[in-house]
């Protein structure tokens, strides 16, 4: 009998070596594994089976990882990391700008496949208990408002709809308001470990930030350096 309380990761592959080579070492890590070798038939099984993460292949059979995503991402905040292809940068900004959680390149180090499935679900059960803390906390910057335990952003009093990782992303800039921070530490503080040296994907995430909040986005681009919010505005 599987254990019913370990975290369940819902792996959608198609390819059966990569799909099983993954399994043998999440399951060998304390993890519930399912497989889906279909996009529709693992959309279906992350809705009917409600995994605590979901290891997502780009290229499906029946609906592509791109799909999947959307389609998950418009129901809630289930963890997603994509496998995409070795130095595909495309794929990863796409996957990262539709709200994945992170990505793996194939072919993958098995041990840093179980962190990355380890640091995602640590921020996301981070995120489900830190409401207890300051949760009234409002940051007010400008046009914008951003109600911390709620995770509400709002631009000019309209709500603005923005992935976990890029709602961490500006609360983190804003808490450090007057401070350079760089990509890597943005990285390590919002990701929560480091990417081996892929800092693209913080750009990927403030772009994404400033065209969801326009004007009122308050994150600068330290040229060299990083990113920061300035101390007043
Ligand atoms: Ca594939």
């Amino acid at each position: 009998m599987a254990d019913s309380t370990a975290d369940h990761v819902l792996i959608i592959e198609d390819e059966a070596n990569i799909s099983s080579f993954a399994r043998m070492y999440l399951e060998a890590a304390g993890f519930r594994v399912s497989v889906a070798e279909r996009g529709d038939d693992g959309l279906r099984m992350a809705t009917e089976e409600r995994p605590s993460l979901v290891l997502l292949d780009l290229m499906l059979p029946g609906m592509d990882g791109y799909e999947v995503t959307r389609r998950l991402r418009a129901e809630g905040n289930l963890p997603i990391i994509m496998l995409t292809a070795r130095d595909d940068a495309v794929d990863k900004v796409v996957g990262l700008e539709l709200g994945a959680d992170d990505y793996v390149t194939k072919p993958f180090n098995p041990r840093e496949l179980v962190a990355r499935v380890r640091a995602v679900l640590r921020r996301t059960d981070e995120r489900q208990v830190e409401p207890a803390g300051p949760e009234d906390t409002v940051l007010e910057l400008g046009s914008l408002r951003i109600e911390v335990g709620g995770r509400e952003v709002f631009a000019d009093e309209e709500r603005v709809a923005l992935t976990p990782k890029e709602f961490d992303l500006l609360v983190t800039l804003i808490e450090n308001r007057g401070i350079v921070l760089t990509r890597e530490q943005l990285l390590e503080r919002v990701w929560g470990f480091t990417f081996l040296g892929d800092s693209r994907t913080i750009d990927v995430h403030v772009r994404q930030l400033r065209r969801k909040l326009g004007d009122a986005c308050p994150i600068q681009t330290v040229w060299g350096t990083g990113y920061k919010v300035a101390a007043k505005r």
